[in-house]
């Protein structure tokens, strides 16, 4: 699972989750990504600290690791280039990659998405505010094994990470939405304030 992840919060987790049941996965590697491409309109917090906060989001699951493929790759991020990483790690294993219905919405500005689909099964998750469909993608799916792309219903939760770091910049809560040890973690480097580390500003 690919994500900014800046920061990490309960919807990413709860679509891990789901996914990992469903499809009887042995293991969730949630991958931040380096310098967001699509994102690069607006300044994104040190991979580090990003890296750091799904690390400890994800500690207590046994079955849910962290990557650094994506932030000590030199250049952007491209989801081909993290599943080029992944297959090499795991020769053996069969990938899936899971989006949230927005990110699957753009699957076709990504690049070499033909390859994508060599490489890994897509699967997308349903999210609030985002219609969950596949149409668009169908002339390309045409040659594609019908399970190229798979797309579940999961429990909506309302949950961004743009929201997270609005309410962090007014210092309005962001317990519950994030695991506790992100509350923490936001609050111990000052990220997503004013003046704090990494952003300027939290849009
Ligand atoms: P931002 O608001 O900064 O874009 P985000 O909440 O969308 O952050 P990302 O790191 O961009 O989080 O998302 C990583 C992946 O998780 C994407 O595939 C996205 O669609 C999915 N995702 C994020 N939030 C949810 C949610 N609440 N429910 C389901 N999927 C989600
Ligand atoms: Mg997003």
């Amino acid at each position: 699972m690919g994500g900014t992840f800046d920061p990490i919060h309960h919807g990413h987790l709860v679509a891990a989750s789901e996914v990992a049941n469903r499809f009887d996965l042995d293991e969730v590697i949630f991958v931040p990504t380096g310098q967001p491409w699509q994102k690069s309109t607006r300044q994104v917090s040190p991979a580090e600290d990003r890296y750091l906060m799904t690390v400890i989001a994800t500690a207590s699951n046994p079955r849910f690791s962290v990557s650094r493929a994506d932030i000590d790759r030199e250049k952007a991020t491209y989801t081909v280039d993290t599943l080029r990483d992944l297959q090499n790690q795991h020769p053996d294993a069969d990938l899936y990659f899971i989006t949230g219905a927005d990110a699957l919405a753009s699957i076709l500005t990504w690049q070499d998405w033909a390859e994508l689909f060599e490489l890994a099964k897509f699967v997308g998750v349903s999210r609030p505010g985002y219609e969950l469909n596949v149409d668009h993608l169908e002339g390309h799916l045409r040659n594609q094994p019908a399970d190229a792309v798979t797309v579940i219903e999961i429990p909506a939760l309302a949950i961004s990470s743009s929201e997270c770091r609005r309410r962090a910049a007014e210092g309005r809560p962001v317990w519950y939405l994030v695991p506790d040890g992100v509350v923490q973690y936001i609050s111990k480097r000052h990220l997503y304030v004013p003046g704090g580390n990494g952003r300027v500003s939290p849009a």
